[in-house]
Parts: C-alpha cells; sequence; structure tokens
C-alpha cells in the first residue's frame, strides 16, 4: 500500500526544517507538522553570532524564516498542528494529528526540548510575574530594574549577556563553584561590569505580592541563607526533550531522557529517526540540528528507496 507521504517531520525548529528541505529536495513528498509557529530554539535567540556562514549577527527569527522559506520552496508542506500519536505497523507509519490521519514510510522526530523547571516555591504562582524562562521574551519589561539569572551552562550565559543589554543590574548564580558553559560565554560573563556572578549559591523561595519582589538564597559552602531583592528570575538550567510521541516505540534512550540514534539518526525502529535537541548528542547547537536534519533526511530516502525495491547497489 502507498502511504500518504514519504516522511514526515514533527517539529519545525532547525533539525525539523532542515530534514523538511533536504527530503524535498530528494524528491520526496513531505510534510511537516507543527503545533505552534515554526522557529523553535531560533526565536530565542536575539542575535546569532556563531552560524557558520553569517559573520555579522543576525535575528535567530531571521534565519528561521529563511530555512522555512527554502523548505517550502522545495516542495515540503508546513502544516500547523498538533501529533498525537505514531504507530507502526508492517512497514508503514500512521500518525494521528490534529488535521487527521496520515500514512507515511518515514518519520523524523524533531520535537526539540522544553525547559527544565527548578521547583522551588514561588516559581510556578510568579511564573509571567516576573519568573520568566526566555529573556528575549521577558527581559524588556524588566528594563534597568534588577534581575536574577539562575543556570550555569552556555543558555545561562548567553541570556545573563541579553540581559546586561538591559540593565546595569544583574545577578547571576549557580549551584556549583564554575560554569558549566563554553569557555568563552562564561569569561565575557565573568568580565562583564554588568553582571555579578555568584557561585555555590541556590535559588530556595522566590517571593512577593503580586509579582517577585524577593528571592531567598542559599549559599552553599557556608549553608547561609539570604534575602535578595529583585524584579524578575530568569531560569536557564537545561531542558527536558520532547519524547512523549515515541516513547513506547521501543526505542532507547539515554540517562537524560534524550533518543538514542545512529551516525544516521537512525533509532532503533527502522524508519524513525530522531534530529536535533531531542537526540542524544554531546553539543546542542543550531548548525548540528541543521546537519542532523540533513543526514536524517539522506537515510530516509536510502531507506524509502529499499522499502519500494528502488535501491541502488
Ligand atoms: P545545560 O548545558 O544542560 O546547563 C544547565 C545548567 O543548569 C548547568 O550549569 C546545571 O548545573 C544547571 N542546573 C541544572 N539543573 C539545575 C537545578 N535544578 N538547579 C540549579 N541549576 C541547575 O543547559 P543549557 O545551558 O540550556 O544548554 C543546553 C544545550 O544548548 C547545550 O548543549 C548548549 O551547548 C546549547 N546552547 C548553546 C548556546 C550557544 O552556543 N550560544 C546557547 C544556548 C544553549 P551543573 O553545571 O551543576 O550541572
Amino acid at each position: 500500500m502507498k502511504p500518504d507521504r514519504d516522511v514526515i517531520i514533527i517539529g519545525a525548529g532547525a533539525a525539523g526544517m532542515s530534514a523538511a528541505q533536504y527530503a524535498a529536495r530528494s524528491n520526496l513528498s513531505v510534510s511537516l507538522f507543527e503545533e505552534l509557529g515554526t522557529g523553535g530554539q531560533f526565536l530565542l535567540i536575539d542575535n546569532l553570532e556563531n552560524y557558520p556562514g553569517f559573520p555579522d549577527p543576525l535575528p535567530g527569527l531571521e534565519l528561521s524564516q529563511r530555512f522555512e522559506e527554502q523548505a517550502v520552496r522545495f516542495g515540503a508542506e508546513i502544516q500547523t498542528a498538533g501529533v498525537h500519536s505514531i504507530k507502526k505497523a508492517d512497514r508503514l507509519f500512521t500518525i494521528e494529528t490534529d488535521n487527521g490521519t496520515i500514512t507515511t514510510y518515514a518519520v523524523i522526530l524533531a520535537t526539540g526540548a522544553k525547559h527544565r523547571l527548578l521547583e522551588v516555591p514561588g516559581e510556578k504562582e510568579f511564573a509571567g510575574r516576573g519568573v520568566s524562562y526566555c529573556a528575549n521574551c521577558d527581559g524588556p519589561f524588566f528594563k534597568n530594574k534588577r534581575m536574577l539569572v539562575v543556570g550555569g551552562g552556555d543558555a545561562a550565559c548567553d541570556e545573563a549577556q541579553f540581559l546586561s543589554h538591559l540593565t546595569e543590574d544583574v545577578l547571576m548564580i549557580h549551584r556549583r563553584d564554575r560554569f558549566r558553559a563554553q569557555r568563552a560565554l562564561a569569561e565575557r560573563v565573568k568580565k562583564n561590569p554588568h553582571i555579578e556572578v555568584r557561585f555555590n549559591t541556590e535559588l530556595t523561595k522566590i517571593l512577593g505580592s503580586q509579582k517577585v519582589e524577593k528571592v531567598v538564597l542559599l549559599e552553599s559552602t557556608a549553608g547561609k541563607t539570604y534575602e535578595e531583592e529583585v524584579s524578575a528570575v530568569f531560569v536557564f538550567i537545561g531542558s527536558i526533550p520532547q519524547t512523549e510521541l515515541v516513547k513506547d516505540l521501543g526505542i532507547r534512550f539515554d540517562e537524560g531522557g534524550y533518543v538514542i540514534t545512529d551516525e544516521r539518526m537512525q533509532t532503533g525502529l527502522p524508519g524513525l529517526y530522531a534530529v536535533g535537541d531531542v537526540r542524544s548528542s554531546p553539543f546542542r547547537q543550531l548548525v548540528v540540528a541543521a546537519a542532523d536534519g540533513a543526514i536524517a533526511s539522506h537515510a530516509a530516502a536510502q531507506y524509502i528507496d529499499e522499502l519500494k525495491g528502488e535501491a541502488y547497489d
């Protein structure tokens, strides 16, 4: 039986849109499903400065739009619809979506990851009222105010840098005694006169009446807690991969819950590929996600040729 599409891609970030472009350009029929708008992690980047080939920083949104335009120009279809389930029987996948059921030879999972929560008192209560997970989106509301950044990875350092353009008063705390972030980013933060860094410090409580007013911090080496006045708390403590759709398909995950693939982005289930931030990978970057997408589509095209008996030996 011939399926509705050769390839279905789920998620329209860098990995998904790159996969769509490569699949469409290989003359495969391809639909990309995205529940929200296209863009994924692109949308969180104010000035993208490390994407190869773009020496002048450009907004993530702009590069995202170019990815989308290119995928569509080669013939990929983008559907704004959620995906509810993926099942495989014989050689075909059946996918339930907000737009109905669709069948396909291959599925490329590009669902990314969502931010991890601190899970301290006050975090949920003040979400959207001073607690944020996106400096680009919410930073401008707290211009010239004292802001707290929690985290020690690349995202925390990047976002603290961004916030330091809005205020001269960024307090950054990290639970350990050094940053996890890439050295270049970490050094830039440490040298930034608008950012005060406190290591071995944890956030234990967020306080306020209508909005964030204060936080309780724990200096872990001395075991001392104290209060600090801040107007906003920006949390960047990593992410949780979005694997709900594939958790019952018998594939493998690493200890962080990310999908394990081989170097061709193939999971343990033939025809199912995982790319970008949902995949177990040592380095999560837009350029890596874009490359993952290209590799997966190339592998899927060969897999589909084999299914159709058109493989070239
Ligand atoms: P990450 O690298 O996993 O770092 C998460 C940070 O949060 C770590 O410093 C971790 O502390 C801390 N953390 C985790 N759970 C915590 C908790 N419950 N309480 C307090 N702190 C906690 O995550 P990320 O910074 O979001 O980066 C994710 C990926 O995106 C990385 O691969 C990164 O390279 C990439 N990225 C790259 C760029 C760039 O190149 N410009 C920008 C953003 C993201 P420990 O260090 O103690 O574990």
